[in-house]
């Protein structure tokens, strides 16, 4: 978010970021003391800690949980119990999660003070952001963002995203006049094609004074842009008639947009239009928006797919990735903002929560909790270990480098020992402060027999095979993939969108590079896959190509299930069938790994 602070904030921020990480160990203490003075005496920690305060017996009694063992006092609440169940201050609203819970979404519960912990993260990004570029004050942020319509509780509690709860937030309807190109109506408006329209128009419009570009995930930004390519004719015939299109109905997005779109401005639909029309649309942003001096997105973890075709677009615009949080809590920021998009850390934040670190085994995809159940595992080194051999979550000051952990999150909202269900991998320490790299969502894999191959595993695959058809003017812009199973041996199907660096242009796939990269990302897996492929208990993988816009198709079907579209990620990986079908429906042709020395 460009801009919410003056010099001496700018300053204080950074002072206070240094402090924060100086002191991480003092104040994750603190933290998780203050946690248990106030939640000692709640029902659900009562069990636990029979009313005591005393930290060791915290690690010691109160179990490492996920959504489900927990699921039961937030059914109680959301069904008109008190809160203080699980916590003792008053819950605002719920926080619907992207996660879901037996097909309905996860209710992570928000107090007042939590929420505002979370805008804190977002002010604290500005001024390390700041320290990289220059001028940043004199301009705004072209953003693109959206609110999702909240729902109730039987009991009356508002349920909302979080983004929904931050842009729906007095501070941030305050503030977006200053930093946003596009005006609040146009955030708020629930219609998302109207809000984006609208977005983009106030974007072009303001051209001039965009010195950033902004969406929560690149997803989103990726999105956008495919929209603009679609509608560019359109924008310019509003911008040089100074009429907006009849479509856009909703009031507030009208009366918002007439205060910018104020008079015919030929010169500039001119321009636009001359940049739009140009056969490849590589550095798009920008040709569109020159003064954009970075890119604000979150690009790593799933959305990294989305990195290449960023770069594309941006023209050498900086990606930057700003901070990593989730509706559970927010972890931490990135404090290098220039970093390779593929090398981002973020430095976790000790005043945001308690923090937990479950070492995980990266290599032998056995993850903690399976040591846990299964009771010994003999690769885990004894210090990690407790006397009965399971492994043991370590705090921030007892991570070691190099790494694999799932962060394990104790709140001031409820949550106690929860695991968010992401893997990272510990790459160093500002300070005191760890900094960790997202590696991947914990059981995002596909999964045939005994393989189970790790959505980073596939990142790295797929990234492998994609540098095979570039050279050949072709973009992969977004995949997805799946477990085929219904034909015996199984197989992995990927669906590709792909997208021809020069507009309007689609040569045709050349059957034989195809083919080399299913051998590309095949070769890439690791051993267990090769090995079952040798023994045929796997078949050839299989990449399917799909139509322009069938990525679209399944981001609206998953918002039309509930998702919100600022915190849809694509999955990397699919199980539902309907999601199939959907991407099944935009199949242009398909290809098979020709590997036959698997079978030799
Ligand atoms: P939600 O609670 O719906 O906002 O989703 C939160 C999840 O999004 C996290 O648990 C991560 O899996 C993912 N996520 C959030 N921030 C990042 C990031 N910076 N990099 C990678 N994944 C992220």
């Amino acid at each position: 978010m460009a801009d919410l602070m003056g010099t001496k904030d700018y300053e204080n921020g950074l002072n206070f970021l240094e402090e924060l990480t100086e002191n991480g160990h003092r104040i994750q203490e603190q933290v998780l003391e203050e946690i248990l003075l106030r939640n000692a005496g709640t029902e659900y920690l009562t069990r636990f800690l029979h009313g005591q305060t005393d930290k060791q017996l915290f690690k010691n009694n109160v179990p490492i949980v996920t959504y489900e063992d927990i699921k039961p006092y937030i059914d109680r609440i959301a069904n008109g119990e008190t809160s203080n169940i699980l916590l003792a201050d008053p819950i605002s609203e719920f926080i619907q999660s992207s996660g879901t819970s037996g097909g309905q979404p996860k209710l992570i519960p928000m107090t007042a003070e939590n929420f505002e912990k979370k805008t804190l993260e977002l002010t604290l990004v500005d001024p390390v952001v700041k320290k990289y570029f220059d001028g940043l004050e004199k301009g705004k942020t072209m953003s693109l963002f959206f609110v999702k319509k909240g729902s109730e509780t039987p009991s009356g509690l508002t349920v909302r995203t979080l983004t929904s709860c931050y842009f729906m937030s007095d501070s941030f309807k305050k503030s977006a006049p200053k930093i946003c190109t596009s005006p609040i109506e146009t955030i708020l408006c629930l219609d998302h094609k109207q809000s984006m329209y609208c977005q983009l128009l106030t974007g072009l419009l303001q051209r001039d004074h965009v010195v950033s570009i902004s969406s929560i995930f690149g997803s989103v930004l990726a999105r956008s842009i495919k929209f603009l390519e679609d509608h560019w004719n359109e924008l310019c015939s509003n911008i040089r008639t100074g009429c907006l299109s009849d479509w856009i109905t909703d009031p507030g997005c009208r009366n918002a947009v007439s205060s910018i779109l104020t008079r015919p401005n030929p010169e500039l639909a001119d321009t636009i239009e001359q940049i739009c029309g140009n056969e490849s649309w590589e550095g798009i942003i920008k040709k569109l928006w020159p003064k954009a001096k970075y890119i604000n997105s979150v690009i790593t973890g799933t959305m990294s797919q989305y990195i290449s075709l960023l770069d594309f677009y941006g023209g050498g615009i900086p990606l930057v990735s700003p901070s990593y949080g989730s509706s559970e809590s927010t972890f931490g920021i990135n404090l290098n903002p220039l970093s390779n998009p593929y090398d981002v850390s973020y430095t976790f934040l000790p005043n945001m929560a308690y923090f937990e670190f479950l070492p995980v085994d990266k290599d032998g995809e056995e993850k903690a909790r399976e040591s846990n159940l299964d009771g010994v595992s003999s690769q885990w080194s004894s210090e990690m270990t407790n006397a009965n051999g399971n492994v043991e979550p370590v705090d921030s000051a007892n991570v070691k480098l190099g790494q694999y952990y799932e962060v394990v999150v104790t709140t001031f909202a409820g949550l106690y020992r929860y695991r968010v269900g992401d893997v990272l991998k510990l790459t160093g320490f500002h300070n005191n402060s760890p900094q960790f790299q997202f590696v991947e969502r914990r059981n995002t894999v596909l999964s045939i027999d005994m393989d189970k191959t790790s959505e980073e595993d596939l990142l790295k695959a797929i990234g492998n095979a994609k540098r095979h058809l570039e050279p050949l003017g072709f973009v992969l812009m977004t995949f997805s993939s799946y477990a085929e199973t219904s034909s015996i041996p199984g197989r992995y199907v990927l669906f590709w969108e792909l997208k021809f660096k020069e507009r309007n242009r689609w040569l045709k796939l050349d059957a034989k590079i195809m083919e080399e990269c299913c051998s590309i990302v095949e070769e890439s897996l690791d051993f267990t896959y090769k090995s079952l492929r040798e023994a045929n208990k796997i078949a050839a993988l299989e990449v399917r190509v799909v139509k322009h816009g069938t990525f679209d198709a399944l981001m609206d079907f998953y918002v039309s299930k509930g998702a919100s579209i600022n915190q849809y990620k694509t999955p990397s990986c699919i199980k539902s069938e309907e999601a199939v079908k959907v991407l099944n429906s935009g199949v242009l042709e398909k290809f098979f790994s020709p590997n036959t020395f698997f079978l030799s």
